[in-house]
């Protein structure tokens, strides 16, 4: 995406998250939140089981979020992109916290 597109809302591809936490680290805003735990796969052919981070909720408070575009920038794995929906008002102050799911059906609206 360049600047010049609308920064509406962000989607979260889940299947393409790592859980490496770049977005997390980087958010000027500490408002994305990972929650995971650890797997072990086995592969054919490797000695030993290899240990994955399994993504198991994701949030983003726009509550909080600058919609500076930093974390869909840096993420490595293109998990993150935005989308340019603008009308997602919360009756709440918690409704403007996405979660997994939330976030993932950006794109399909
Ligand atoms: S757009 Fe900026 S403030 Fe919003 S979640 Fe991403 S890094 Fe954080
Ligand atoms: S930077 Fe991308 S791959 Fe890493 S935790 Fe964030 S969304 Fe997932």
């Amino acid at each position: 995406m360049t600047s010049r597109e609308p920064r509406g809302v962000i989607q979260l591809i889940p299947d393409a998250c790592t859980v490496c936490m770049i977005c997390v680290q980087e958010c000027p805003s500490w408002c994305i939140a990972i929650d995971s735990h650890h797997e072990e796969v086995s592969e054919e052919g490797a000695r030993r089981p290899r240990t994955v981070s399994v993504l198991d909720r994701f949030t983003i408070d726009f509550g909080l979020c600058m919609y500076c575009g930093i974390c869909v920038d840096v993420c490595p794995f293109d998990a993150l992109e935005w989308q340019p929906q603008h009308d997602y008002p919360a009756a709440t102050r918690s409704g403007l916290e996405h979660d997994t799911d939330r976030l993932a059906s950006h794109g399909s609206s």
